[in-house]
């Protein structure tokens, strides 16, 4: 491993050192991960009354190393903190109520979960990792041997323990009784160096971990015990594994099929690694207990074998929650969260596409540290008393209580046609504000890509993919699904929206517009709707379509007739597929909007025609149509978004084949 710290800049302040050491420890994604590690700095400050009080600068939970800034490291009272080497035992949660009372400043974030380990040694700064090298070094056959073999009595070996008081107070005994060594690897778990400065204890990390990764260069390729299976669709085989692993919460999944990914799932020790688990229960609270190893015999239904290794799946987590629960204990849901297809890939399961992401990253670690532990002897873990006591421990089950509660299309799947602008693009944003995940389709792919942007900016991580996407082309609209399917793992919801406006009385009308009106409006629908029901299908877990039609199917207008007619289409279209799908859960409705000027390509179109049909100028438009109804409003293109989320979310799950006008009322479009 390269050692990142350039001379020089090992001179400003010791919490701007504290800071530089994080971020090149965060540049490590095999040292740290997704807010993994801790460090830290002792330093002398003064208390309210301006005594001399020594402190430590340690990092707060959860913060993400790589992007660190000074705000995120909590002081903590070290003359209040390092007495508490004395007692006998501390709970969890008394540890954590004490720490918050140990703060400098008390609105600072809650300092790490390791803040004793870091305290109870006596120097000045402190580096902790869960660097793959020392977990591959940890989870061996060989286990202490392979430590010693690699590093002599330069480290101090601690065995594994659950962080808290007692590991804390374990390591400042063993760091006591062994001045003169140069680091401490916990078994299992990680590397602790230490130095006068954050570089010192920097550089002695990055040597540790070197050696470490020299130790186990020489691993064994494993060879496959089965072949790429090239035959295999990955975008056929997403819905079916999403729609089991969605029966008990809906998730979205992650593919990876990357060289790494692949090989790693051809192993022909594939099971026996699953049953393992995860390296440290620091991952296993991403990754859950057990993997779920799925291979796809030539002949067997891809349904029914999903089926089958899910509900072997959940008998074998019941056995292992029943032989390590204590009485009263509540299970965890304990669905598997990497679905390895040996020959295909990984999948991983999140709540969210960002959850995914993370699970997917520390898979790909695992898969490294599995290989790497090869040449200690074999993959070997934590036995399953221990992996319990991570899964199931309190202070991190607490921490699941504190989340907010999910929006209402939280773990959904969405996709817009024609979401580049206007309703499209309102309809986006609001079905993301509720926490759906957004595959915008459109054939202008740089404004959709801008608005995907936005929506991962405000809502997060993978929330919004853009594809290109002709709805007048079976391929395109083959394809588009295709995408959502390997990014998502599937789609729950779809808002059929693309459409154009022809204008012309009959006898004007040329065959093209024509032509074109039902290309889009009529056909569009049709290829949008067969590829929705075919991936709903697949998935068994049910789906909303939503149809944007128009007030004009209710209520024809002249000099209109192309446009009235393919919309008259959609319409039926609507109905029928309501009919067809509401055997396996699917809904499909409408909605009727009207006059929607507000960044309309329709208007663009029609709105000279329409002006001069009305007899007045074209910025009189608007006016005219509020004045057209009922309510005497402007209608938005928020105002129909609003109509789509109702008919594409749960509050309207009793209501099928039906339309709702958005049109500020009126008389003649009245549905009956
Ligand atoms: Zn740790």
């Amino acid at each position: 491993m390269k050692n990142r710290w350039e001379s020089g800049d090992d001179t400003g302040a010791p919490i701007e050192q504290l800071i530089h050491q994080s971020r090149l420890v965060g540049a490590e994604d095999s040292l740290v991960l997704w807010g993994g590690g801790n460090n830290s700095i002792k330093r002398e400050a003064t208390d309210l009354l301006g005594n001399p009080i020594p402190v430590m600068d340690v990092k707060g939970s959860g913060s993400d190393m790589k992007s660190i800034v000074a705000e995120q490291f909590p002081a903590v009272r070290l003359d209040w903190v390092r007495p508490l080497m004395a007692r006998d035992s501390m709970s969890d949660e008394e540890m954590v109520d004490y720490l918050a009372r140990c703060l400098l400043d008390p609105k600072s974030p809650r300092p790490s979960i390791e803040t004793l380990l870091h305290a109870f040694l006596p120097f000045t700064a402190i580096l902790h990792t869960h660097a793959d090298a020392i977990l591959a070094l940890t989870n061996n056959a060989g286990r202490e041997t392979t430590v010693r073999d690699c590093y002599g009595d330069e480290v101090i070996i601690v065995p594994y323990l659950r962080p808290g008081f007692e590991l804390s107070r374990l390591v400042g005994e063993a760091c006591a009784a062994a001045p003169d060594a140069r680091g401490l690897v916990l078994m299992n778990h990680g590397l602790i160096t230490w130095g006068d400065t954050p570089r010192a204890a920097y550089d002695v990390h990055i040597e540790l971990v070197s050696r470490a990764e020299s130790h186990l260069a020489k691993g064994r390729s494993v060879t496959g015990a089965t072949t790429r299976r090239d035959d295999i669709d990955p975008a056929t085989l997403a819905p079916l594994i999403r729609g089991a692993l969605s029966e008990r919460q809906r998730v979205v999944l992650r593919f990876d099929d990357s060289e790494e990914a692949i090989r790693f799932s051809m192993r022909p020790d594939i099971r026996q690694i699953g049953d393992a688990g995860p390296a440290t229960p620091d991952h296993l609270l991403h990754l859950g207990r057990y993997p779920l190893v799925l291979p796809l015999e030539g002949s067997s239904d891809p349904r029914e074998a999903i089926a089958n290794a899910l509900a072997e799946h959940r008998e074998r987590y019941g056995r292992y929650f029943a032989a390590n629960a204590g009485p009263g204990q509540d299970a965890l849901p304990g669905d598997p969260r990497e679905v390895i297809v040996p020959g295909v890939g990984v999948w991983t399961a999140g709540k969210d596409a960002r959850g995914s992401l993370i699970v997917r990253d520390i898979f790909r670690h695992t898969m490294a540290i599995v290989e790497a532990a090869d040449e200690g002897g074999g993959y070997r873990t934590l036995d399953d008393r221990e992996m319990f006591r991570g899964e199931y421990w309190p202070l991190e089950l607490y921490k699941l209580t504190l989340l907010p509660p999910e929006k209402e299309l939280a773990r959904h799947v969405a996709l817009v046609t024609g979401a580049a602008r206007g309703i499209g693009k309102a309809i986006a944003l609001r079905l993301a504000a509720e926490g759906a995940h957004v595959v915008l389709t459109d054939l202008d792919l740089e404004k959709s890509d801008a608005i995907a942007a936005e929506i991962r900016g405000r809502h997060g991580l993978g929330r919004a993919i853009a594809v290109e996407m002709d709805v007048t082309s079976r391929t395109s609209v083959a394809d588009g699904f295709r995408r959502a399917a390997l990014e998502f793992g599937g789609i729950d919801i779809v808002v059929s929206n693309a459409g154009i406006a022809r204008v012309g009385r009959l006898e004007e009308l040329t065959e093209s517009d024509w032509n074109d009106s039902l290309a889009v409006n009529a056909t569009g629908h049709f290829h949008v709707t067969r590829e929705a029901l075919s991936i709903m299908k697949s998935q068994g877990r049910g789906g909303s379509i939503v149809f944007n039609a128009t007030k004009n199917v209710t209520s024809p207008g002249g000099g209109f007739g192309a446009y009235s007619v393919s919309k008259a289409a959609e319409a039926q279209l609507c109905r029928i597929a309501a009919i067809e799908a509401a055997s396996f859960g699917v809904r499909a409705n409408m909605v009727n909007p009207d006059a929607i000027f507000e960044d309309s390509q329709l208007w663009e179109e029609i709105g000279a025609g329409r002006a001069a049909a009305h007899g007045i100028p074209l910025e009189q438009l608007p006016d005219f149509y509020r004045n057209r109804n009922l309510l005497r409003q402007p209608v938005t293109a928020e105002d129909v978004a609003e109509a789509v989320l109702f008919l594409a979310g749960p509050r309207s799950g009793r209501t099928t084949g039906a339309m709702i006008p958005v049109d500020g009322g009126i008389r003649e479009a009245f549905p009956r």
